[in-house]
C-alpha cells in the first residue's frame, strides 16, 4: 500500500496489554497502512507499530495530520496527538468493518468487552472483572500446557468429537483441570474444545446482559480463533460476523476519531 498524493491522513494506535496496532487512514475511509506487533504497553512494540504502519503507508510522521491512541497504553507520553477510550474506538473500528453491527463482541488479551453500538456510536456495554477468565491469556496459559500455538487451537479444536467439560472458569483451576484431562488420557482436541466452551460460557453471561441484538461482531485478537468463534454462535443460536482487520478495531476507530478530530479543528477541509 503506498499513498501517492498528501492529504488528510490519520493515524490511529491501539496500544493494548498483548498487542501494539496501528491504522492509517486517508480522508476518514481508506485504509493506506497498517501493523501489528506482538507486544503491548510498557514495550517498545507501539512505537514499532508505528512506524512500519507509516513505512506500508509511504509516509512520515509529519504527512499524518492528526494522530489518536487507544488502549491499555494510550497515555503513554509523545505516542500521539491524544487518547481516546477503547470502548468508543472500538464500537466506531467495528461499525467501519460492518457498518449494521449491533453487538459488538471484543476479546483481547486481557478483557473481554461487550457492546451494543447504535450507528457507529457505543450505547451500552459491559466488561468482564479483573479476573483473565474467558481472555486472550487464559488461552495462551492453556495453549502452553497443551504445547501448542495459539494460532493453532481453533483448527485443532475443529478435530474434536465431544468436547471436555472444563467446569472451572478460574484460568490457575481450569489450568488443573486440563493437566488432569491429559493425564487421564482425553483427547487434546477435544480438551481444546471445551477450553473454548468455558471462554464462551463467560462471554454469554455478558452478551445477555448487553441484549444479543444481530447483527453480532467478533472483534479483537481472539476473533481469530475459528473454535471460540463457532463456541459462541452455538451459544448465542445465531450467526458471529468477523473480518480480517478484526483485530485492529480499537486502531481503526482511533483513526477514525482522528480524522472527526481534525475537521473539528479545522486542520483538514470538512
Ligand atoms: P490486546 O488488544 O489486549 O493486546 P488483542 O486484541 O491483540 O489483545 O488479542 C490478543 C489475543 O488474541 C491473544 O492473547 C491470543 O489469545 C489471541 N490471538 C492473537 N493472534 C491470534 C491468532 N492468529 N489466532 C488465534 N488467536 C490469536
Amino acid at each position: 500500500m503506498r499513498c501517492d498524493v498528501l492529504s488528510n491522513y490519520t493515524l490511529g494506535i491501539d496500544v493494548g496489554s498483548t498487542t501494539s496496532k496501528c491504522i492509517i487512514l486517508k480522508n476518514g475511509a481508506d485504509l493506506v497502512g497498517k501493523s501489528l506487533f506482538p507486544s503491548g504497553t510498557g514495550t517498545t512494540g507501539p512505537a514499532r507499530a508505528l512506524q512500519a504502519a507509516l513505512e506500508e503507508a509511504g509516509l512520515t510522521k509529519e504527512q499524518v495530520v492528526y494522530s489518536v491512541a487507544t488502549g491499555y497504553g494510550r497515555q503513554a507520553k509523545g505516542l500521539a496527538d491524544t487518547d481516546m477510550s477503547e470502548l468508543s474506538c472500538h464500537a466506531m473500528g467495528a461499525h467501519f468493518l460492518c457498518p449494521d453491527v449491533h453487538t459488538v463482541v471484543d476479546i483481547g488479551g486481557q478483557d473481554i468487552k461487550v457492546m451494543r453500538v447504535e450507528q457507529g456510536t457505543l450505547a451500552f456495554f459491559q466488561m468482564n472483572d479483573k479476573c483473565a477468565a474467558g481472555t486472550g491469556r487464559f488461552l495462551e496459559v492453556m495453549a502452553k500446557v497443551l504445547e501448542v500455538e495459539v494460532d493453532k487451537l481453533g483448527e485443532l479444536s475443529a478435530k474434536s468429537e465431544q468436547a471436555v467439560q472444563i467446569s472451572s472458569t478460574c484460568t490457575v483451576f481450569a489450568e488443573s483441570e486440563v493437566i488432569s484431562q491429559l493425564s487421564k488420557g482425553a483427547s487434546v482436541y477435544d480438551i481444546i474444545a471445551g477450553i473454548h466452551k468455558s471462554v464462551t460460557s463467560k462471554v454469554v453471561g455478558l452478551v445477555h446482559r448487553v441484549g444479543a441484538q444481530e447483527p453480532v461482531m467478533m472483534t479483537g485478537g481472539v476473533s481469530l480463533n475459528q473454535g471460540v468463534l463457532r463456541a459462541l454462535e452455538e451459544d448465542l443460536r445465531c450467526s458471529v460476523r468477523t473480518s480480517e482487520l478484526s483485530q485492529y478495531a480499537g486502531a481503526i476507530g482511533a483513526a477514525l476519531y482522528g480524522y472527526k478530530q481534525a475537521k473539528n479543528k479545522g486542520l483538514i477541509e470538512a
